[in-house]
């Protein structure tokens, strides 16, 4: 092991963890020194992570409903909350269930194997998350992989899946690593021209794409077409844990009986449940938390090409900053560091060879200040490393 820990070292993809000594928000506290650190790395988009109705609704479930429930859902598992709260995300999404994980990993993890069998075919972007990849690996299903985001190639893996007795389109509705959108309209489409059903994983854009947050299917127009949608429940909804599935009723109802996540794990704790119970009603009641991160997305994006960077994406607050050697990235992000901005660089094997980056996220609860500092600091340090003229 210590020979294969230090390969990873020499290889330079060794990750370590920073330390944060405060509450998950805009600004942190590192554990030894740091504090006030402005924090552009976290996927707490809307900022609910420690918004005080959050954790005020997470402490009442915790006192009314207890730690935990000691046992799988379907054991002695279930409580009010938990059907309560996956009856309002089909409310959310406006499907017919859905269906709890303790995670979206497991969501994705326990479908394709619940769902497809030998004579289907699923057909999956090659940029996919990984646990979509590791979902579809443990299903016996046919695989075809098609070129990211690249609808001829779809087509083409569609037509030769029409010896299948069922077909699945799998894809990321928002990609982490360059916050681009999934053509879902396109993809919707060929769908429907070769009959296959789509699946999104929305953890990138549930609460906060689409005029109501719904989102990449409210976006792109396409709610009634997308057949599955997975998404998670620690991300922009509150960012505590848990994830789900919400589709057809029968799906869900098949899911409860076969998927090995869902049998074999313990319930989401209440405290968890709470948190996004409430992350939902916030979001509910109205969509100007998802319309400020909009707007401070805009205003980084915008700040930023004017500054000489490119920003992968568009109008996504996953904003990739493209500087293309790793060592650059690695470097910059540390020098971010020292100016109080906590940003991460990310180079190969998470991305491809060539096209290392700095990913910012931006959220709601950033100040018009918190952005312009780091928008300063990006200029600073890219003059310094030869990013910028
Ligand atoms: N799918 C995507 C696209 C993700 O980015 C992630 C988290 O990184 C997951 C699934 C897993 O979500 P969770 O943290 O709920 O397991």
């Amino acid at each position: 092991l210590e020979s294969e820990l230090e390969d990873i070292r020499g290889a330079g993809t060794w990750k370590s963890e920073r330390v944060i000594a405060s509450r998950q928000g805009p600004h942190l506290r590192l554990a030894g020194g740091g504090a006030g650190i402005i924090n552009f790395c976290a996927n707490n988009y809307l900022g609910l992570s420690s918004h005080p109705e959050v954790i005020r609704a997470a402490v009442e479930a915790l006192e009314k409903f207890g730690a935990g429930l000691s046992s799988v859902r379907f054991i002695c598992g279930t409580q009010s909350i938990h059907k309560d709260l996956e009856e309002k995300i089909a409310r959310f999404h406006q499907r017919e269930d859905a269906i709890l994980y303790a995670s979206c990993f497991d969501a994705n993890a326990g479908i394709f194997e619940a769902l497809l069998t030998p004579e289907d075919a699923v057909l999956s972007d090659e940029l996919n998350h990984a646990s979509i990849i590791d979902g579809i690996r443990l299903c016996k299903a046919n695989k075809y992989r098609y070129k990211h985001m690249d609808m001829q190639d779809l087509e083409a893996k569609l037509k030769e899946a029409q010896k299948h007795r069922l077909r699945l389109v799998a894809t990321d509705g928002a990609f982490s690593m360059d916050g681009d959108i999934a053509p879902l309209r396109e993809i919707c489409q060929l769908a429907q021209k070769y009959d296959a059903l789509v699946f999104i994983d929305e953890c990138h854009a549930t609460g906060f794409l689409g005029p109501n947050g719904r989102g990449t299917d409210e976006l792109l127009g396409v709610m009634d077409k997308v057949t599955i949608i997975n998404s998670t429940l620690g991300k922009a909804l509150g960012g505590a844990a848990g994830g789900y599935t919400t589709g057809p009723k029968p799906l869900i109802d098949l899911l409860r009986q076969r998927s090995r996540p869902y049998l074999f794990s313990n319930s989401l704790p209440p405290a968890v449940v709470g948190c996004a119970s409430k992350a939902l009603d916030l979001l509910m009641e109205s969509n100007a938390i998802a319309q400020s991160m909009a707007a401070k997305t805009q205003r980084f994006r915008s700040k930023m090409t004017a500054a000489g960077f490119t920003i992968s994406g568009k109008d996504h607050p996953i904003c990739p900053v493209m500087l293309g050697d790793a060592r650059l990235a690695s470097v910059m992000a540390e020098d971010m560091l020292n100016r109080g901005i906590y940003v991460i660089g990310f180079s190969y094997p998470v991305v491809p060879k060539g096209k290392a980056r700095i990913r910012v996220q931006i959220s709601a609860v950033h100040s018009d200040q918190d952005i312009d500092r780091c928008v300063e600091a990006f200029t600073e340090v890219g003059r310094k490393h030869g990013a910028l003229p």
